[in-house]
């Protein structure tokens, strides 16, 4: 099929005739093609722009269309385009990424095996976690522990961690041994407050962990706050309770740090924060901010060393430690540290929630809760008993975009906005005056009235 580029409606039907979109209907009336991105705004191919409060996918830390990454990309790849990680080879942008990646990480973790993307690290992170155990002679140790709500990606192993039922529909059989925990969710716990969200969390994870057998689980897996659960924070004492519970039995703690690592949380990292004291630590988004896929898995010496014996970690990706996204992360770093990027997710997002708080005034709206730069509004059809939408948000973040051009997006229980961390003031005001504008109208059973 030829067409003519230019053509927005020519580009929407060679759309319909030729992509596979992740989660949508093929019937779906319209499409929305990006051509262009600057700062925090998109435009698409008929012209109308929007004021991205997603940062795409969570990940564009540094705003779109920056000349930096460009010419970190156009360098790399006229030096050196593609080069390998497997047996001793190396390229020495990506050990210079790996040890810079080491300065940056919490106490303990300084060993790095690169990726391209969440999935195929958290499908690294639990083949590392079986491994290590059967390597120190603990074969049996074949467990993963994680939570309801969590999302960790979508390959087998990524896929059968996370918890979301409704996306392993179909693709049965999932991979075995596998326990979801309920998550701390205070909002929806029906717990008096958030000692008690912890209490009944940690007394969850002590019976699991007798009733697999301690000696039989590998690995708990968690987000520190859970991005597409809703962006949703632990209490306080979340974290460090837990990691005192995996620790005493000898389970290893994989982070996934997906959304919340480089700078989402105003830290490199969110343990350092939240009190979670990780194994390994699964990365990538904010590494490139998106300007190439790219994935980082974290480890503490001690894993590192299980992993180096003998042959060798028998796994391996052709790109891992692409030249390329290597250079682009290094380039993508140095904006976050030069423009001091980490304290404006704590002061962006504390603004933006501030602009966002009068809605806790409507009927629908249960809480506007924050950690750094995610924020969640979570939408209820009553707000005594808390009952949700009974269609989720989806809906509601498709009008917010089509009626006012601000781009947040939907989930089961929440709207969610992460915006790039150079978002200014009057951009967090104009996010907020939409949703405002599209909140005030909706009905309990999810409709615009
Ligand atoms: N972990 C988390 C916490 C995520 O949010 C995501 C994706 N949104 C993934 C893993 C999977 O990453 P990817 O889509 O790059 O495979």
């Amino acid at each position: 099929m030829t067409f003519d580029i230019r053509d927005p409606s020519a580009l929407s039907a060679a759309d319909r005739a030729h992509l596979i979109h992740p989660f949508l209907p093929a019937a779906a009336p319209g499409r929305v093609v990006m051509t262009e991105g600057r700062g925090c705004r998109l435009r698409d191919a008929t012209g109308r722009t929007y004021l991205d409060a997603t940062a795409g996918m969570w990940l564009c830390q540094i705003g779109h269309g920056r000349p930096e990454p460009a010419r970190a990309a156009q360098d790399q790849m006229t030096r050196l385009e593609y080069s390998t990680n497997f047996w001793d080879f190396a390229c020495d942008r990506t050990v210079e990424l790996a040890a810079r990646l080491a300065d940056l990480a919490p106490p303990g973790i300084d060993h790095v095996f690169f990726t391209t993307g969440g999935s195929e690290g958290v499908e690294a992170a639990l083949r590392m976690a079986r491994y290590v155990h059967h390597r120190r002679g603990e074969p049996d140790r074949t467990w993963f522990l994680s939570r309801l709500g969590g999302y960790h990606g979508v390959g087998y192993g990524s896929g059968s961690v996370s918890g979301f039922p409704d996306f392993a529909e179909g693709f049965g059989p999932m991979l075995p041994h596998v326990h979801h925990l309920a998550a701390p969710y205070p909002y929806r716990s029906g717990a008096a407050g958030p000692a008690e969200v912890t209490d009944a969390c940690v007394r969850e994870l002590e019976a699991a962990v007798a009733r697999i057998g301690p000696h039989r689980i590998a690995a708990m897996i968690g987000e520190p706050v859970m991005a597409l659960g809703g962006m949703v924070a632990p209490p306080d004492d979340y974290w460090p309770r837990v990691t005192q519970v995996l620790r005493r039995h000898g389970i290893l703690l994989i982070l996934d740090e997906v959304v919340t690592a480089f700078g989402r949380l105003g830290d490199w990292f969110a343990g350092r924060r939240t009190g979670a004291r990780a194994d390994i630590i699964v990365t990538s988004k904010g590494l490139t901010s998106g300007y190439f896929p790219l994935g980082a898995v974290l480890t503490s010496g001690a894993v590192a060393e299980v992993l180096g014996r003998d042959t060798g970690f028998p796994v391996g990706h052709t790109y891992n430690g692409h030249p390329v996204g290597c250079a682009v992360a290094l380039a993508n770093l140095d904006i976050i540290e030069s423009e001091k990027l980490l304290g404006a997710a704590d002061t962006t997002g504390a603004y933006l929630a501030d602009a966002l708080r009068p809605l806790e005034q409507l009927d629908v709206v249960g809480e506007v809760r924050r950690t750094g730069l995610m924020l969640g509004i979570e939408l209820v059809a009553d707000k005594t008993d808390r009952r949700p939408l009974p269609h989720g948000t989806y809906s509601v973040a498709d009008a917010v975009r089509t009626e006012t051009g601000v781009l947040v997006r939907g989930g089961p229980h929440a709207l969610t906005l992460a915006p790039p961390l150079i978002m200014t003031r009057d951009e967090a005001d104009e996010a907020a005056e939409a949703l405002h504008t599209v909140l005030a109208r909706l009905t309990p059973d999810g409709e615009l009235r």
